[in-house]
């Protein structure tokens, strides 16, 4: 809290958004990429500032910060890449740099690759193109909806000695019809397929950072570094098996190669080291605390308003243990979609970003700052009023 509010003091004097006249968003919505991921708090960007003053060796400097996160998090090892996309990237290039390291080399000239990556279908999503980007095939398996059995049957029936890796998502938004990540892992380790776990943005809480690893088997475990983490908007973090982690040094920057545009400053390796060390020591029940009571303070403030319905929704929507507060507008607002709603707060000032639901908007109070709860409450009651006024979305 008191970081918060030292980040807001820093703000009366006018910052690069306000000489710039580029408009600033009080975010309700989520640790969105195109909202800038998060704020970093003043701890993590004076180490920052710290990391800009001097030179030094980048690979020393990735190994150090490496073994410094790996220690952290209980994993083997541990590394930083330009973001959460580019670690699943580097995962499947470290996994076929070990497992065939002269087709590797090959890579660059000699596409498509005859290797395949499995995918359950119910985990198809907007990120995953970062493996394809590759050039492995990603291959489709299972159904989507409710399972008949735990066991992998779809991903044993496909695995075969081309089967590089199975690529496993993790987030609230996706379909039922995935495996338990745990029957899968110990599937895979008897074909000697590597498991990579898309957990991007599985944090809170905090013990996701060993346990995909850890606990349930997997191979490799990939987190944003600009989601939760609060550390630069283009850090990922990617945890697992050593002798892998130890192929994506060799390949991954500043190594020339495939990984060399995947570019990962002094700055980004140090700011998501001292993030993580933040974030381990954050007190994350004062923060649930929080997140309730804003909760409370939308159920009550707009709860009142003629023609909403407001409601605590958990867990939030990339499944994460923080309420948001679901506003439902009722049918006497049928002329009002959800849509126009999301629209009007994003285009008035100050600008509000929300996310839409079937009848309403989520209002999330993880990236709201102190105070900011009563800008929103105060935006949705006026849109509402001039909505209502004019039948129109104003
Ligand atoms: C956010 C997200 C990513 C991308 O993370 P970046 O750090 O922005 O590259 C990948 N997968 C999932 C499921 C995500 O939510």
């Amino acid at each position: 809290m008191s970081e918060t509010r030292a980040t807001q003091g820093a703000r009366a004097a006018p910052g690069p958004y306000e000489q710039m006249g580029v408009s600033k968003v009080i975010n309700a919505a989520a640790t969105l990429t195109r909202l800038g991921g998060n704020i970093i708090p003043p701890s993590v960007v004076e180490a920052i500032v710290g990391a800009s003053r001097g030179f030094v060796d980048l690979n020393e400097l990735q190994l150090r910060v490496g073994e410094r996160l790996a220690e952290l998090t209980h994993n083997e090892g541990a590394y930083v890449t330009c973001g959460a996309a580019a670690g699943l990237y580097l995962g499947v290039a470290a996994t076929l740099a070990l497992k065939d390291p002269e087709r590797f080399r090959r890579v660059p000239t000699d596409p498509p690759l005859e290797y395949e990556v499995l995918i359950h279908r119910a985990h198809r999503n907007p990120y995953d193109v970062a493996v394809a980007q590759f050039g492995v095939r990603l291959v489709e398996v299972g159904q989507v909806g409710p399972r008949a059995t735990e066991e992998p049957v779809e991903f044993l029936e496909r695995m075969h000695d081309r089967t590089l890796a199975i690529l496993y998502v993790i987030s609230g938004w996706l379909p039922q019809g995935a495996p338990p990540l745990e029957r899968l892992t110990a599937a895979a380790r008897c074909a000697g397929v590597v498991v990579i776990v898309d957990a991007a943005a599985q944090l809170p809480p905090v013990e996701n950072l060993w346990k995909y690893t850890r606990e349930m088997g997997a191979d490799l475990a990939v987190f944003s570094g600009g989601k939760d983490l609060a550390g630069p908007a283009d850090t990922g973090l990617v945890v697992g098996r050593a002798d892998l982690i130890e192929a994506m040094r060799r390949i991954g920057y500043p190594k020339h190669g495939i990984g060399r545009m995947l570019k990962v400053s002094k700055e980004a390796m140090v700011g998501l080291m001292v993030a993580v060390e933040r974030y381990l020591r954050l007190d994350h029940e004062a923060r649930r605390r929080r997140a309730e009571e804003v909760v409370e303070y939308f159920v009550r403030e707009l709860g009142a308003i003629p023609g909403v319905t407001v409601e605590r929704s958990f867990p939030n929507e990339a499944g994460q243990p923080l309420p948001r507060a679901r506003v439902r507008l009722q049918s006497a607002l049928a002329w009002l979609t959800p849509a126009g709603l999301v629209e009007a707060l994003a285009r008035g000032r100050p600008s509000v970003e929300v996310l839409p639901a079937e009848d309403g908007v989520f209002l999330n109070p993880m990236t709201l700052q102190d105070g900011e709860e009563l800008i929103v409450a105060a935006r949705i009651r006026e849109v509402l009023a001039e909505a209502q006024r004019t039948r129109s979305v104003p």
